[in-house]
């Protein structure tokens, strides 16, 4: 057992970043996805992120060198055996993120602190049935995770107020700005930010202003350091689109969340934003 030991599942936008949080303050951490070629490429971030910390004289080169070996990269879930703090980021469906809970449940320390990184799925529903929601609380950063200081620290139905202490206490030490919410659909800032983006979408849908007219007048008019079209290519269509779809459904279909159909046919046509190289934008495949 290993209270600087940090076990990430997930490989991919968020996972890596928040792994890179976790090594820069010298937590030992181990990266797990079951995409070798997702890990690759989280491996190559990693250190490119360290080369440039070291360029800018954040790191010293023999720092940068023990950081890389605390790094471990895994396909497996066994390696995260007997860690104290594990953050889930694998994909938004509630099944897939239950399964991995219920393994690291039987895997982990007898008093790991599991965390999920989830957008708006239901940390109370997530532990559900579970042997021990009480270790079970979200821990929820912000896209890019290494730059975004904020972190929800959010507390399910049956989270013991030791884990939303310690949890509160570790994201101080990785240097960002933790906010306790409540269980509640979208949590504090995905609630408020859906109408962000919908209303958009709705404005584009009707017709009334085009996506770069709409992105430039939220930056120069309206102070926003990207546009919700900008942003939606950032994070990922298919990820804001299925936040919005939980958010929509666990308040019970109420109209102001519902989703869009210009998002949904993006998504079924893999116009994913950045990543897919395609989005509201064009970033060349
Ligand atoms: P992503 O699709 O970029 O990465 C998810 C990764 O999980 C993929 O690499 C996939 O291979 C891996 N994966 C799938 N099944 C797995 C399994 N069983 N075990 C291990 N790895 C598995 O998604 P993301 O954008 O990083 O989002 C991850 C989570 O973070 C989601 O819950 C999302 O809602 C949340 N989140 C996303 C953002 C954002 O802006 N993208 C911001 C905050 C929170």
């Amino acid at each position: 057992m290993n209270a600087n030991a940090v076990g990430v599942i997930g490989a991919g936008t968020m996972g890596a970043g928040i792994a890179l949080v976790a090594a820069r303050k010298r937590y030992s951490v181990t990266l797990m996805d079951t995409s070798p070629a997702v890990l690759e490429k989280a491996r190559s971030y990693i250190e490119s992120m360290l080369v440039r910390d070291v360029e800018k004289g954040k790191m010293s080169e023999p720092e940068k060198a023990e950081t890389e070996r605390n790094m471990t990269y895994i396909q497996d879930m066994s390696g995260l055996r007997g860690h104290e703090i594990v953050i889930e980021a694998v994909p938004e469906r509630l099944g897939l993120k239950k399964s991995i809970f219920q393994a690291l449940t039987e895997l982990c320390a007898e008093d790991a602190m599991l965390m999920s990184n989830t957008s708006s799925i239901s940390i109370t529903e997530i532990a559900g049935g579970l042997a021990h929601p009480e270790r079970i609380l979200g821990f929820h950063f912000f896209n890019p995770a290494p730059v975004m200081p904020l972190i929800e620290v959010i507390r399910g139905q049956k989270t013991a107020e030791a884990y939303v202490q310690k949890a509160y206490e570790f994201a101080l030490r990785l240097g960002k700005t933790p906010v306790l919410a409540g269980d509640s659909p979208g949590f504090i800032v995905n609630r408020v930010a859906r109408p962000f983006y919908n209303e958009a979408l709705r404005i584009l849908g009707d017709r009334i202003a085009g996506v770069e007219q709409i992105d430039r007048i939220m930056k120069q008019a309206g102070g926003f350091k990207m546009g919700p079209f900008e942003l939606q290519d950032l994070i990922g269509i298919d990820i804001n689109f299925a936040t919005t779809e939980s958010v929509y459904s666990n308040f019970f279909h109420e109209g102001r969340f519902k989703p869009s159909r210009i998002q949904q046919r993006m998504v079924q046509s893999g116009a994913l934003g950045r990543k897919a190289g395609e989005g509201f934008y064009d970033y060349g495949k």
